[in-house]
């Protein structure tokens, strides 16, 4: 008989009950065994869930209060020591690792894969003793063995761990000995529990890793021949056949694969499977929350029932963390949508019915097929998700130019004789403070409080009060500053066709911040304007150039569930000409500088080096299909931020947009270096200054940055920026900081024009 588990399940729970625990514990209102209490409920009802659908192992370990990593730190005994903790940590030492204290700052933060969960980063030296301290661990273990007597753990396997940290003053590897050793102690108490199976996650397998790291496996898992259960190798997020040759030599028991991300790789580990393993086949989604095609599925599962009988494993992808809890609760998502989708608890009733198809023959659930297969086949027609128009557009971009009219050299003189703009520029990234009022003003519109006209004429206010500000400032480049925006991307996806939201499709971005990744379901086009008339508005009160903002294709897509019927680059695409369309009608109004924002750029590109190229061809195509209907005169700005640009900026260069502003402070300008050697062509504003950090940066440390900056970039490219948007900041703080901004830019033209 086949089996059906999954990886891990969210640890949020429904409406995010994880995150109002543990809020109410940081701000005192709930106490450490409240907390404690909250989290044994949630694992509880997880585990239900996961008997109710026909499971046969339920999976544990998988519950943290913030990350799991931080959580195999103390696991491990791995905690920094510049906390002075002992081994035995409270609720509160747990939550200073994760969030800082009053003596010391948190640990790192950085994200999980090419995901949008953020994990915490081990730190480790020389001297990190590893030490097991497993009593959190085995006693939440205790909870699932009263529950059932099928209960696999899961931990994050000591290859991943050592890769994932950060060492001080050593090779990581060096400590792998050490660790392994303890996992191995781990892995004993289990076999004494009658643990039959343990799930060891090597997520890193999906990576390009060196002979050095593959060799590691080996080693550490050497200390796992003996006394220890069954171990299921788990890895995901992309193709591990290449490692073949490495993995079958590891003294574990089956394997996990993806086949949702990499179905090819099914043949091989088919044909390489050693005789007493068992193949765990990832082939429902657990990153995306689309239904299941339930048929496709059984022909591929069919097969290899037929080949392995009990040594099969039906399983989601990866753990499903990176999807919702479930779709009980969404009772204001459009019916024939919502009929389209599985979230996590609807994952699990699909492993179920799959489970109950292989052992029992389909007629077994022969309903539950039906329904499933009408769902499919009603997406599949639906003239929502077809909307000829925008295929036949899709079709014929052969007829329109994908690039600029003019070269940049050209470009660049048609703006400068219309902007008049002195030497280094200043402007913002879009973004000014959401202030109280603010978001008083946009939750009394949304529960119907005050009228549409009302809403309108407070955001007017607020654009006016910003516009007004940055004049006295004396920025030249203004913004409106996004007081109408909630949120970046879903600001544009409600007045988009082919988007759809969802009331608590939230997935997890780290410890209690959660984020509700909007849904794209159809083709996408714009119905009618979405910025124009408050880029117009903006634009009276003042004779200054005002940025018209928008969110680039590139973003929009990798901050939404995406559709899993067609390429990726293919709604890119259709996100591009919706842009393009706003684009045009900026211009057509009279906008001269238009932002595309890409914050996401980056964090789309691919985990293997090899499919670098073709992410990289498509987001740029993308980027400049929605930019190109630029005339020569119209300025066409682009912002990123968050990570390291250097080994991309052939890319970033050819998405040829006018300006590029980006992050750059924390690295105290070292990311210029790049676009200096590189010579990168175009113009410049490189982050003067961290807006994460509530900090008024003083004129002397600003201009330290640009004096860098000028160093490797000639002067005529540069502008003067924050890092980022302000919104999360107080305008008390953000004209303080700007003043000295502009006093940097104007002390520095006076230096360099006069010589
Ligand atoms: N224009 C956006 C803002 O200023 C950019 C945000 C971002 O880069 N994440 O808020
Ligand atoms: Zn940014």
């Amino acid at each position: 008989m086949a089996i059906a588990h999954i990886l891990g399940y969210p640890r949020i729970g429904e409406k995010r009950v994880l995150k109002f625990a543990q809020e109410s514990f940081w701000n005192g209102s709930l106490t450490a065994s409240g907390l404690q209490e909250a989290g044994k409920g949630l694992r509880k009802q997880h585990w239900k869930k996961q008997q109710r659908s026909g499971l046969g192992l339920i999976t544990a370990s998988d519950f943290t209060f913030y990350d799991h990593v931080l959580d195999h730190a103390v696991l491990f005994g791995a905690t920094p020591s510049r906390f002075g903790f002992s081994s035995v940590l409270s609720e509160q030492d747990y939550f200073a690792l994760a969030r800082g204290n009053a003596s010391q700052p948190a640990m790192e933060m950085t994200k999980w894969f090419d995901t949008n969960y953020h994990y915490i980063v081990p730190e480790l030296d020389a001297d990190t003793n590893f030490s097991i301290n497993a009593h959190d661990f085995l006693s939440r273990l205790d909870e699932a063995q009263k529950l059932s007597k099928a209960v696999k753990p899961v931990i994050l396997g000591p290859v991943s761990f050592i890769y994932l940290s950060k060492a001080k003053g050593i090779d990581r590897l060096d400590l792998l000995n050490a660790l392994a050793e303890q996992y191995a102690h781990l892995l004993k108490e289990l076999y004494y529990r009658k643990i039959e199976w343990v799930q060891i996650d090597e997520p890193i397998f999906a990576l390009d890793l060196s002979d050095e790291w593959l060799n590691a496996f080996e080693r550490a898992y050497a200390w796992f021949r003996t006394s220890r259960p069954k171990l299921l190798l788990t890895t995901y997020f992309g193709s591990v056949a290449r490692y073949q040759g490495y993995i079958t030599n590891l003294p574990v028991d089956g394997i996990h694969i993806d086949l949702i991300r990499a179905p090819a790789q099914l043949a091989p580990w088919l044909n390489a499977l050693p005789g007493h393993w068992v193949l765990s086949a990832g082939v429902v989604d657990g990153r995306n929350i689309w239904r299941n095609d339930l048929d496709k599925s059984l022909q591929i599962l069919k097969p290899l029932a037929q080949k392995l009988g009990d040594r099969l494993w039906i399983a989601p992808s990866c753990s499903l963390l990176h999807t919702p809890v479930t779709l009980a609760h969404e009772d204001k998502l459009d019916a024939e949508v919502k009929s389209w989708l599985a979230f996590s608890d609807e994952k699990l009733e699909e492993l179920g019915v799959l489970v109950k198809a292989i052992n029992e023959g389909e007629d077994a659930v022969a309903e539950a097929l039906a329904v499933s297969r009408a769902a499919i086949a009603a997406r599949h027609v639906s003239p929502r998700v077809r909307s000829e128009a925008v295929n036949a557009r899709l079709a014929a971009l052969n007829e329109i130019s994908e690039e600029r009219a003019s070269r940049f050299s050209e470009r660049r003189n048609a703006q400068h004789a219309r902007l008049n703009l002195p030497l280094l520029p200043t402007t913002t990234i879009g973004s000014f403070p959401q202030t109280a009022e603010i978001r008083a003003s946009r939750a009394a519109f949304k529960k119907g409080e005050i009228t549409a006209e009302q809403y309108a004429a407070d955001m007017k206010n607020h654009i006016s009060y910003a516009i007004r500000a940055q004049e006295e400032l004396d920025i030249d480049v203004l913004v409106h500053g996004e007081t109408e925006r909630n949120d970046m991307v879903e600001y544009f996806g409600e007045q988009l066709a082919g988007y759809a939201f969802t009331q608590n499709g939230w997935v997890q971005s780290y410890g209690s911040r959660c984020v509700k990744p909007p849904v794209i379901y159809g083709n996408i086009y714009r119905p009618k304007a979405m910025t124009v008339g408050t880029a117009r508005y903006a634009q009276s009160l003042t004779a200054r150039p005002v940025k018209g903002m928008l969110t680039g294709p590139v973003t929009m897509l990798q901050w939404s569930f995406v559709r899993d019927d067609q390429p990726r680059q293919t709604t890119a695409l259709q996100l591009a000409l919706a842009i393009r369309d706003e684009v045009a009608d900026l211009q057509r109004a009279g906008i001269a500088v238009i932002q595309i924002d890409e914050p996401a750029f980056r964090e789309g590109l691919p985990l293997q080096g090899a499919e670098w190229r073709h992410y990289l061809d498509w987001a740029v195509r993308a980027f400049k299909l929605s930019a190109s209907v630029a005339d020569d005169s119209t300025q066409i700005h682009t912002h990123m931020c968050y990570s390291e640009f250097n080994d991309i900026l052939p890319a970033i260069a050819a998405m040829d947009a006018d300006v590029i502003t980006i992050e750059t402070s924390r690295s105290h300008m070292e990311l210029l270096d790049g676009f200096g050697a590189f010579k990168y062509p175009n113009e410049i504003g490189p982050g003067v200054y961290d807006i994460h950090s509530p900090r008024v940066p003083s004129e002397q440390e600003m201009a330290k940055l640009m004096q860098r900056a000028i160093e490797v970039v000639p002067i005529e490219q540069l502008w003067i920026n924050p890092d980022c948007g302000l919104k999360t900041h107080a305008w008390e703080e953000t004209r303080a900081a700007l003043q000295n901004m502009v006093s940097v830019a104007k002390a520095l033209r006076k230096k360099y024009q006069a010589a």
